[in-house]
Parts: C-alpha cells; sequence; structure tokens
C-alpha cells in the first residue's frame, strides 16, 4: 500500500500459503521442531489480496493515518469487505492501466471479426481513449459525451465531438484522421455497432471514469520485489520470502543505502563500499528521475515509440500476420499465411529479333493461394490452343473480376 503523496510504502502484508519445515514433519508423521514459521494463509489465492488489504487497512487505520481512499482494480470483493470491516466510508477509485487492460482485451477480441480493425486502429482508438479519460477529469457529463464520440468520430459523425479536441470541428476543410490508415474514417459499419458496443460499456460508470488515479508505484514496487524474489525461485517455504520482500520496501522508502543501515542496527560495521554504492546508486537514480520528468525526454519517447510503430506494421505488412504483435491473443489458423520471401527476377536477355512469341492467359477459380486453374489458352502466330480443365476445388457462386 503506496501513500499518494509522499510515495512511500505505508504497509505491506505477505501471505505465505507453505512452510517447508511443517510440510517435512508431516509427511513423516514427525513432531514439528521449534522454527520461524511463516505460513499464514490457507484459503484460495483469489481471497489472499481482499484479506491482505482489510488488514493493512485495518493496521493503518489504528496506527498511523485514517485510509478515506484507494485506489486498486475492479475487485468489488475488496471494496465489499472494507466496507463491512473497516470503515463504510472508504472511497474507491479506479486504476486507469487497469481499465486499460479491460479496453485492449475487448478491442483485441473484437478484431477477430473485423479486418479493418488493425493493430493501427485499435492504438488509435486507446490513444483517444486515455486522452479523453484525462481532458474530462471530474466531470462525468462530458465523459459519457466522450465514450459516445468515441465510436462515432472516426466514422466522420462529429455530432457528439467537442471543438477543443476534434480537428474536423476546428477546420472541416483540411481535416484528415492523422492516425487511421490513409487518413481516411473508418466504414465498416458492423464494426461501427462493436465499438459503441465496447466504448458505450463504460457509461454507467462515467463517475469512475473521471477520477482515475494510476498505480504505476505499485509496478514499479512489484518489479523491485520480482528483482529480489524472482518468480522462477521458490522463496515461499520460509522466512526467506519476508525478508526478500522487506528489502525491496526498505530500499523503496530509504533508497540504496538501506543495507548500511541494516548493518548498523544488528551491530555490524555499516561498511565504507556498501554506503559508498549505496549513495552512488541513489544519486544515478534522482538524475534519472529527473530526466524522466523533463519535457525533452518526453517529446523524444513518443517520436521513438511511434517511430517503432510504424516499423512494427510495415514489417507486419510483409512478414503477414503469423509474427505480428497480438497474434497470441487471436490465433486463427486459417489466417495465418506468410508471403513468401521476394525472387530475384530472372536474367533479361537482349531480343535478337529472330524470336517466336507465345501469349498465354489463365483463368482460375479465384485469387487465393488455393486457387485452381480453370481453362489455359495460348496463342503462337495462327496457331491457338485453348483446353478447360476441371478444377479440384469448388467453383466460388461470386464471380471474380
Ligand atoms: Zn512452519
Ligand atoms: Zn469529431
Amino acid at each position: 500500500m503506496i501513500g499518494k503523496n509522499t510515495g512511500k510504502v505505508i504497509q505491506y502484508a505477505v501471505r505465505s500459503k507453505k512452510c517447508r519445515i511443517c510440510d517435512e514433519a508431516k509427511a513423516r508423521h514427525e513432531e514439528v521442531r521449534a522454527h520461524d514459521c511463516r505460513r499464514n494463509w490457507s484459503g484460495s489465492a483469489k481471497a489472499m489480496e481482499s484479506d491482505m488489504v482489510v488488514d493493512m487497512m485495518k493496521d493503518c487505520n489504528q496506527k498511523c493515518a485514517k485510509v478515506s481512499t484507494v485506489v486498486g482494480d475492479e475487485d468489488t470483493s475488496t471494496i465489499a469487505r472494507l466496507h463491512r470491516e473497516v470503515d463504510p466510508s472508504i472511497l474507491k477509485k479506479s486504476d486507469n492501466n487497469h481499465l486499460k487492460k479491460i479496453l485492449a482485451n475487448d478491442l483485441y477480441a473484437a478484431q477477430k471479426k473485423h479486418r479493418q480493425l488493425s493493430v493501427k486502429v485499435i492504438k488509435y482508438l486507446q490513444k483517444c481513449f486515455a486522452y479523453m479519460c484525462q481532458q474530462n477529469r471530474g466531470n462525468s457529463e462530458r465523459i459519457e459525451k466522450g465514450l459516445k464520440a468515441l465510436s462515432r468520430h472516426p466514422y466522420g459523425d462529429h455530432s457528439f465531438c467537442s471543438s477543443n479536441w476534434c480537428g474536423y470541428l476546428k477546420n472541416p476543410d483540411s481535416f484528415r484522421y492523422k492516425s487511421l490508415p490513409y487518413g481516411r474514417a473508418l466504414t465498416d459499419p458492423d464494426l461501427q455497432s462493436d465499438l459503441m458496443h465496447i466504448f458505450e460499456k463504460f457509461l454507467p460508470h462515467a463517475d469512475k471514469l473521471s477520477s482515475l488515479e494510476s498505480t504505476q508505484s505499485n509496478e514499479s514496487l512489484n518489479k523491485s520485489i520480482a528483482s529480489k524474489a524472482p518468480k522462477s525461485h521458490f522463496y515461499s517455504g520460509s522466512e526467506n520470502l519476508n525478508y526478500r520482500v522487506s528489502s525491496a520496501i526498505a530500499q523503496k522508502n530509504i533508497g540504496n543505502t538501506y543495507v548500511a543501515k541494516v548493518n548498523d542496527v544488528v551491530g555490524l560495521s555499516p561498511g565504507k563500499h556498501t554506503l559508498s554504492l549505496g549513495l552512488s546508486r541513489d544519486r544515478v537514480l534522482k538524475r534519472r528521475r529527473e530526466m524522466i520528468s523533463s519535457k525533452t525526454y518526453k517529446k523524444r519517447r513518443l517520436e521513438l515509440k511511434s517511430a517503432r510503430q510504424s516499423c512494427q506494421s510495415a514489417q507486419e505488412v510483409r512478414e503477414g500476420s503469423t509474427y505480428s504483435t497480438s497474434i497470441g491473443l487471436n490465433a486463427d489458423a486459417s489466417d495465418i499465411n506468410e508471403i513468401p520471401a521476394a525472387v530475384e527476377a530472372p536474367e533479361m536477355k537482349s531480343l535478337t529479333g529472330g524470336e517466336e512469341y507465345i501469349y498465354f492467359d489463365l483463368e482460375t477459380t479465384g485469387l487465393g493461394t488455393s486457387a485452381h486453374i480453370t481453362q489455359i489458352a495460348a496463342v503462337k502466330g495462327a496457331c491457338s490452343f485453348d483446353v478447360y480443365v476441371i478444377p479440384r476445388n469448388l467453383l466460388p457462386k461470386r464471380h471474380h473480376p
């Protein structure tokens, strides 16, 4: 649990289902010897989180400050338990990263059905959604209008748009969709009705969208914990895991000099090199933070991101969808069809003037790679050749141009 104003960890908890010493003793039907047992959970992993939140909030309300608002994912059981067991007046705000993930899942699921919904279009819609939430903070009415505009503006219907962001309303004559393919509006009406459904699902939650908060600092703490207790290793059989989590918390709250402080507390020499390394790491981190928050850095990051995206979409066009991003989300085997590598053009021999020409033409059942030949015809001077071939697959009902 991280405080909004300080950015420091104010509470943390570890839940462990296993204890090696207890388990081994049980397997050998022996009595368990006295040990520092950290097993404190026997329920399901799903209930673990809400149990921890309730515990931490109780402890925090007693020892330090009363918590009035929590930010977390859309887990309703946690907030229900908080209201019941801690304080019925606690406010719940949504985490913007979590809502963005919900939206991304919906859009990539819709991609299966709609060819026009390319990765580029999805990225554009996600950007619009994030921007819309950001711009209408604290105003749920404008959020509602914005949600309706999200599925209409890309189709050239600007009745719900607002002139402070919609380029069409600002300047209808020279307006282009900068982020959509070919700068043109989307056209598929089926896709539009699905998009309406996706965005307008959020309508009853407009007040939530108007007060989004970020849990980015929790994500970065998670990374720091994972670097000290990697998931690929099993540490939760003993107190080992607790110490690893605690050191990540200490590093977050105190900085890299925490090791020297721990040494000091347990009666060891702080260590000259330990201290100087800690200080130098803190300095590097501080410089990095200052750099990241600077305007030029943010601008450069966006530039690199858009360059990467356009390079990626170009590669996707060349390689087919086999290696496209998020293929795992919509693996449709019939769709996976790699375009073969380019072949070198055959060498052209210069004409001598005495050549004979054969003109030939094929009719096929279609244009795809599975099409079959239905007719071959060729002409050489006065000679002609013309046969029909029984194709090995069915003729399509529709006439191919
Ligand atoms: Zn134990
Ligand atoms: Zn518009």
